[in-house]
C-alpha cells in the first residue's frame, strides 16, 4: 500500500483539512471536512480519488461543517466515523457553539470509534491503516489517527505546534487535556509528524522539548 497525504486549508477559521489516500487503488478518507466542501471534492475528483469514509478527530464545527454535504454527495453514502462521546456533545451542544456560523450539523455517527480501534481505507479490506487513540480535554471524545507507516498523527485540536487547544469551551477539560496528550500522543516516536487541525505542523519531540503548557 502506497499512502499519501495531502492538505488543504479550508473555512474561516483556516482548518487543516487531510486526504489520506491509497495511491494504488485511488481509495481515500477525508479527515475533519470543515467548509468549503465543495473545494474539497473538485481536489478530490481533479485526482480521481475516491472517498470511502469521512473519519472525525472531534465535534467542533469547524471540523465537521462539511461532512454532510460530503456524505451524500457519494454513492454509497460516505459513513462517519467519530466517537460517540464527540457526536453525544454535537447533538447537546454542537449548535449552541456554532451559533454565529451556519454550520449544518452532523447527520449521525456511522462508525463509533474507540482507543485502539485500527481503521481501513479500502472498502471491504482489512488492511489496517490507521490506529484510534482517545485524547479527551480539548472536547469530550476528542481522538488522534496514528498511522505509524508514515511516522505521523493526525491530532486535531488537542495539540498544535507550541500551543494547545483551547479547553474554554463546554465539555472542556485543561487537566485532562494535558495527560491526554502526555499519555497517548507523547508516548509515540520522538519522530513522529503532528497534523494538527490549525496551523503548521509538528512532530512528538519538537513539543516535548518546547511546548510551554507540557514543560
Ligand atoms: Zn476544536
Ligand atoms: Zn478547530
Amino acid at each position: 500500500m502506497k499512502l499519501a497525504v495531502a492538505r488543504l486549508v479550508l473555512g474561516p477559521l483556516g482548518n487543516n483539512v487531510y486526504v489520506l489516500t491509497n495511491e494504488e487503488t485511488s481509495h481515500a478518507v477525508v479527515i475533519d471536512p470543515s467548509f468549503e466542501v465543495e473545494k474539497l471534492m473538485a481536489y478530490l475528483a481533479r485526482r480521481a480519488w475516491k472517498p470511502t469514509q469521512i473519519w472525525l478527530t472531534h465535534a467542533h464545527f469547524d471540523h465537521t461543517a462539511g461532512a454532510a454535504a460530503m456524505k451524500r454527495a457519494y454513492q454509497p453514502a460516505l459513513p462517519i466515523a467519530i466517537h460517540p462521546a464527540s457526536f453525544a456533545w454535537a447533538v447537546a451542544e454542537g449548535r449552541e457553539v456554532s451559533f454565529s456560523y451556519s454550520a449544518e450539523p452532523l447527520p449521525g455517527m456511522d462508525i463509533p470509534l474507540a482507543d485502539r480501534q485500527v481503521l481501513s481505507i479500502d472498502p471491504g479490506e482489512a488492511t489496517p491503516v490507521a490506529e484510534v487513540r482517545e485524547v479527551p480535554g480539548h472536547n469530550p471524545g476528542s481522538v488522534i489517527f496514528y498511522v505509524e507507516t508514515l511516522t505521523l498523527a493526525f491530532v486535531g485540536d488537542a495539540i498544535f505546534r507550541g500551543s494547545i487547544g483551547r479547553t474554554d469551551l463546554p465539555g472542556g477539560d485543561y487537566p485532562r487535556l494535558l495527560q491526554s496528550i502526555r499519555e497517548q500522543i507523547f508516548s509515540l516516536p520522538d519522530e513522529t509528524i503532528l497534523l494538527p487541525g490549525h496551523g503548521p505542523e509538528s512532530s512528538v519531540g519538537f513539543e516535548k522539548r518546547n511546548n510551554p503548557y507540557l514543560a
